[in-house]
């Protein structure tokens, strides 16, 4: 596979790339006038009303590092080899958005496809970053399940080497993931067909409470030899959603590609933000960075995770004990943080008018927004609007 042989390292920042400089310098006689101001020893200057330094333009090195070892695994040899090119994007957006610039430079006359139905941005993210989109078929309306034959089709008839954008897990909004059988297949497609996939994880941990079993995807297309981007998200699985923390990270042949492929990535950071924000990748790093604080979350994931279960257990037996005539087996059977529900747009809009339930007219639930508190309410609404 040759995605990034083309790539050549990108000139170093005429500004953020002295403090690179500065910092990789070994001498005690190293004196830095470049950028932050700094106290008369040179130590950075903490003002009693918060100074906060600049991250470099790929972000913070211990965050990245952190999430390659969730998503990729501890141990994993692709880390050790310095295969992979990684930045902290804003959060799991600017990850994909990050990827759509990259792909749209180095390969210009691709495309992406994404999954019909899928997270409504990754419309305008591709279509923002000049990458003409198209969609594979994925969900199955009258199964309200994966429409496996159509997904592995299109995959067979896109041009080869073609781009695939792919949910890890929990996908959104149908909450519809591929066994672990039916990934081994589509690894091996997408393999044969020299397809490029990216994964866009924004739910580690949300499918099964497990972070690790949730990357159970991305290891099988890393067993069979591909090489993958991967967009990271801490905004759901550590709650962060407003500070913006994620990684993006492409997966490549050698040392030397990765180290073009990382430059180039903070070459196009750096007329769109500069460099990610501090306070987010701090938490992640200290969190993930410590093995107690790293147990706690990983608690806190499960807990997360089995409440979002236990709801959809509940919500389908109070529709079941309501003698609601219709089957509501995919409310269990999907997983992750949203429901599919198949409501039409139109009993969406009875739920708002008639019972002040506000969702999106697609007929998806958030499942973390019900509560044993009113999850009753709710399947006494639903049923009374598909009745
Ligand atoms: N990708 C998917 C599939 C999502 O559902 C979301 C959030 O809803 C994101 C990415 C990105 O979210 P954020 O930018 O807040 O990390």
């Amino acid at each position: 596979s040759s995605w990034f042989r083309n790539i050549e390292p990108a000139p170093k920042d005429p500004i953020l790339g002295v403090t690179e400089a500065f910092l990789a310098d070994q001498s005690p006689n190293k004196v830095n006038v470049g950028v932050v101001f700094w106290d008369d020893v040179g130590n950075p200057v903490l003002l009693p009303c918060f100074f906060w330094e600049y991250l470099p333009m790929g972000g913070s090195i211990h965050m990245v590092e952190e999430s390659l070892k969730l998503a990729y695994g501890e141990n994993s040899d692709l880390i050790k080899d310095k295969r992979i090119a990684a930045v902290q994007a804003l959060s799991g957006t600017g990850a994909c958005r990050l990827f759509a610039a990259f792909q749209q430079r180095f390969h210009p006359n691709t495309q992406i496809y994404i999954p019909v139905p899928t997270w409504a941005n990754h419309h305008n993210i591709w279509r923002d970053a000049g990458v003409p989109i198209k969609t594979f078929r994925y969900y199955h309306p009258e199964s309200k399940g994966l429409d496996f034959s159509g997904l592995m089709d299109d995959i067979k008839n896109a041009p080869d080497g073609s781009f695939f954008l792919l949910h890890a897990c929990a996908h959104n909004p149908t909450g519809v993931d591929p066994s672990e059988e039916q990934w081994r297949d589509i690894s091996s497609q997408i393999k044969a067909k020299g397809h490029f996939p990216l994964f866009d994880m924004a739910y580690q941990g949300f499918a099964s409470g497990s972070p690790e079993r949730d990357a159970r995807a991305i290891r099988i297309f890393l067993d069979d030899g591909h090489l993958i981007g991967l967009a990271q998200s801490y905004a759901k699985n550590m709650g962060l959603y407003g500070q913006r923390v994620g990684c993006l990270s492409v997966l490549c042949e050698d040392v030397k590609q990765a180290v073009a492929v990382k430059s180039q990535l903070q070459l196009i950071a750096r007329p769109m933000y500069s460099n990610p924000p501090l306070h987010g990748a701090l938490v992640v790093s200290t969190v993930l960075g410590d093995p107690d604080l790293k147990k706690l979350w990983l608690q806190e994931v499960k807990v997360m995770a089995d409440r979002i279960i236990g709801m959809r257990t509940t919500l389908r037996e109070n529709l079941e004990n309501l003698g609601s005539s219709l089957p509501w087996q995919h409310i269990t059977n999907q997983i992750g943080m949203f429901c599919y529900s198949g409501m039409t747009p139109e009993q969406v809009d009875r739920l708002t008018s008639d019972f002040h339930i506000y969702m999106t007219r697609n007929g998806r639930i958030s499942m973390a927004g019900l509560n044993t508190g009113n999850v009753g309410y709710v399947a006494n609404a639903i049923y009374e609007v598909t009745k």
